[in-house]
């Protein structure tokens, strides 16, 4: 496109996977506008690296988003921000129903009083709860199995009612694992509390936690460890540059999977964490979590062939090393473990174990 390009409301653009595709749409030239109430969210990054506009506030606050919208000349949005921790959203399911359903209801209300009539949303695999075919295909019945992956699912509900209704076009993604970091260590993941197995694992061969936790070793898998599909967080933002720019082309509502459609085990992710990092990371055997299905990979034909998609960090390891490069620059570590991880580039014969 070589039309001066529009301006995005990028909601939870603050985020892990928000603030990644934020930076892609800057490269590719759109004008970003970020509203992020903060919770989760990074300042720091915003300001220093993204250095897009920040608005700091609540999708559920009717006032400001009308404000916003009167403001700046938004011709989409991409929405990001919501709760995602599923433990907690078992444990307070209130908190995930109120941000995450009613919150999104009323931004969807503000963009119908603003005449903005285009949304990329964050769905989740979680919303197709135990799969019962595995690469979980886009039509495989929806049972979520927890309030976080029905709150995602309300969601896409309400976007297809309003679509009907109104004429609102959605993309909606449903992400598997997103991993990883920006190539050049100028973002990546950094939660509190950190949940993650990746960020965990590498906090351990930081040193900022004594081992890591294998959450069951008792799965119907080959080495008896969880399988997801880890899917490059780079990857996943040029995913949102591509359905949002499928939609500015006039495309119709459309749902699309977003992974990598490689498995990687527990046992996996923690044995090339060992030869990427250089470090001894221990690891405790310990029983499941309540909700974990022993597998989740998904199929993403679809996002290829309708979108062009085309994720180019496939491997464990580039997810691996480029979030511990940015593991070791967000916690100011020592320039030899940096090199290590440099040095890590030409490692050929790198193995799981
Ligand atoms: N996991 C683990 N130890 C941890 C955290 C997670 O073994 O400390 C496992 C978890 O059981 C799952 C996989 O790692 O099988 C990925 O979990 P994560 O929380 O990263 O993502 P989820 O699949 O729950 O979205």
């Amino acid at each position: 496109m070589s039309y001066i390009k529009p301006t995005i409301l990028v909601t939870g653009g603050a985020g892990y996977i928000g603030s990644h595709t934020v930076q892609c749409l800057q490269d590719a030239g759109y004008e970003v506008v970020i509203l992020d109430n903060l919770m989760y969210g990074h300042r720091d990054l915003v300001e220093n690296v993204l250095k897009a506009k920040l608005i700091v506030g609540d999708i559920s606050d009717r006032a400001l988003l009308d404000r916003v919208f009167a403001t700046y000349p938004i011709a989409a949005v991409v929405h990001f921000a919501a709760y995602a921790y599923v433990g907690e959203s078992v444990s307070f399911p209130d908190k995930y129903y109120r941000n995450n359903v009613v919150g999104t209801l009323t931004l969807l209300e503000a963009m119908l009083a603003a005449s903005v009539d285009k949304i990329v949303f964050s769905s989740t695999c979680a919303t197709y709860g135990i799969p019962a075919i595995v690469p979980i295909p886009e039509e495989h019945p929806q049972n979520p199995i927890n309030p976080y992956g029905i709150s995602k699912l309300t969601v896409e509900k309400m976007l297809a009612d309003f679509g009907r209704a109104y004429g609102l076009k959605s993309v909606i993604f449903r992400y598997f694992n997103a991993a990883g970091a920006d190539p050049l260590a100028r973002l990546g993941e950094d939660h509190t509390p950190e949940t993650h197995l990746i960020p965990l694992v590498l906090l351990a061969a930081l040193g900022k936690r004594e081992s890591i936790s294998i959450l069951g070793t008792d799965y119907p898998t080959p080495d008896g460890t969880c399988i997801r599909d880890y899917t490059h967080v780079a990857d996943l933002a040029q995913a949102h540059v591509l359905g949002l720019e499928y939609l500015l082309d006039g495309g119709e509502s459309n749902i699309f999977n977003l992974g990598n459609g490689n498995g990687f085990s527990v046992k996996e992710v923690i044995g090339t964490a060992r030869l990427v990092t250089g470090q001894f990371i221990k690891a405790i055997e310990c029983p499941r979590r309540l909700g974990d299905p022993p597998v989740l990979v998904g199929s993403s034909d679809k996002a290829r062939k309708i979108l062009n998609w085309q994720p180019q960090y496939r491997d464990l390891q580039s997810m691996l090393l480029h979030a511990w490069t940015w593991h070791l620059q967000r916690h100011g570590q020592e320039p030899s473990l940096v090199w290590q991880a440099g040095h890590f580039r030409s490692h050929q014969n790198l193995k799981a174990i």
